[in-house]
């Protein structure tokens, strides 16, 4: 994996941990509008340090959520309670952010500030075994020159990031032309 998304991710998750700690101290004293926008944040810098790993980014927040839910949920990388925490984080953020008279219940944030912490945690975790992991190959398909690249895995189909070609379902076939594993090489 490439260093320099590797600090980026690194930078991204620190910025995630002070997000989760401004929104326990902010819970602490009862300003819950605060404690809802920061662990929200926390999720949402969580969620982008991994995307960071795989070189993605996205300016709109839709973006981010979607492609987390996409490549590290739907694929099983991570726990399908992640997706409902980053979705109802990033509802609440929503109407507390844009909706004059909403006003965000006590119980509702600290649930979403021990969510944060279950978050960043998780995510803490996959990034330290990342970076320990070797770089990952390429391989390509004999039959049209389609790549299956292991760092980025096929989301489309299923297959998350960092998945090994020999790791691939026996019935793995070539998304564009349909042939087996036995018709790829490396690239
Ligand atoms: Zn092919």
């Amino acid at each position: 994996m490439d260093e320099e998304r590797k600090a980026l991710a690194l930078f991204r998750i620190e910025k995630a941990k002070n997000d989760l700690h401004d929104a326990k101290e902010t819970l602490r004293l009862g300003m819950y509008d605060n404690a809802a926008n920061r662990s929200y944040y926390a999720i949402f810098h969580a969620a982008r340090a991994v995307l960071a790993l795989d070189g993605l980014d996205f300016k709109k927040h839709a973006g981010v959520v979607g492609t987390f839910s996409k490549n590290y949920i739907k694929t099983g990388i991570f726990d399908p309670s992640m997706a409902k925490m980053i979705k109802s984080a990033f509802s609440i953020r929503s109407e507390t952010d844009y909706e004059d008279f909403y006003v965000v219940s006590k119980s509702d944030v600290e649930q979403q500030v021990s969510d944060a912490g279950i978050f960043v945690s998780k995510v803490e975790e996959f990034i330290n075994k990342k970076r320990k992991e070797h770089h990952t190959m390429k391989y390509v398909c004999d039959a049209c020159g389609w790549e299956y690249d292991e760092a980025l895995g096929d989301p489309d189909n299923g297959i998350a990031p960092g998945t090994k070609f020999e790791d691939l379902p026996e019935d793995f076939e070539c998304p564009v032309c349909g042939v087996g594993k036995d018709m790829f090489s490396e690239a």
